[in-house]
């Protein structure tokens, strides 16, 4: 027989993720997640669901900017991340904050 307290353990556990950026663990809905397609590029993740290689940032701009910037997030997803990749995601990660 489960006390309470256990109960409200199993209830509790939640997945949580890394940000690749600041290497925080959070719960998992309070970071954005990219994946990699087939193909190489990268996109934001608004399911959270996609098949293929993900990488999580925070909802914080300074965790999308040092993401990108540092190669961070290439390392992670095993890719090459040019320009225009970079500013879309930038961009549409941004407006997700
Ligand atoms: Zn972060």
């Amino acid at each position: 027989m489960m006390n309470t307290s256990q109960r409200t353990a199993f209830v509790k556990h939640v997945p949580q993720r890394t940000c690749v950026a600041c290497r925080q663990v959070k719960v998992k809905r309070e970071l954005i997640r990219l994946v990699r397609l087939p193909g190489g590029r990268v996109e934001v993740d608004t399911s959270g669901k996609k098949a293929g290689r993900g990488a999580y940032l925070c909802r914080a701009r300074e965790c999308w900017e040092m993401g990108l910037k540092g190669g961070r997030l290439e390392y992670v997803l095993r890719t090459n991340i040019d320009h225009d990749n970079r500013e879309q995601l930038l961009r549409n990660g941004t407006n997700l904050l």
